[in-house]
């Protein structure tokens, strides 16, 4: 059986402010920032604030309001890096891959001929990631 929502999970922790987080973009709803174990340059996540393991036990309304950032920030990441593509990606339970237990869609902008490094590989630098999440501010701003 699927276990109940943990709020002592990261991403919990990031939206009550008790961890940092390289933030992008934040509504009444929704939170997206920098993931901390990039798979490609730009790699952000977006989360909703309504609690829940992942998609299948999360309201309809959360999930409205977490796919329309998910496009609008997707542009922006898409803009800020250049990008040829951009791959949008979300784990359900240990069996599907998920680590954090808080839903999360996964934004990675990719260019042509250019591989998804490995899932949680190594730590990206703060600045690097700091200067990355300022790149995407820019674009949403630009696009508002
Ligand atoms: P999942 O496998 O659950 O879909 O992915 C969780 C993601 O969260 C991974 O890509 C991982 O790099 C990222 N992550 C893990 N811990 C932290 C953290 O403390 N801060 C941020 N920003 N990302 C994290």
């Amino acid at each position: 059986m699927t276990p109940p929502y943990d709020p002592d999970n990261i991403f919990g922790k990031i939206l009550r402010g008790e961890i940092p987080a390289h933030t992008v973009y934040e509504d009444a709803d929704t939170l997206a920032f920098m993931d901390v174990m990039p798979q490609g340059e730009g790699h952000t996540l977006v989360i909703p604030k309504a609690p829940s393991r992942g998609l299948l036990d999360a309201e309809p309304s959360t999930l409205t309001a977490l796919i329309a950032t998910v496009q609008r920030v997707g542009r922006a990441v898409k803009t800020a890096f250049a990008a040829d593509g951009l791959t949008v990606f979300q784990f359900n339970e240990p069996a599907g891959g998920q680590t954090v237990f808080h839903l999360h869609v996964h934004l990675v902008p990719r260019h042509e001929g250019v591989p998804l490094k490995r899932h949680e590989g190594g730590m990206a630098d703060n600045a690097v990631l700091a200067e990355h999440a300022a790149r995407i501010r820019a674009a949403l701003d630009d696009a508002a």
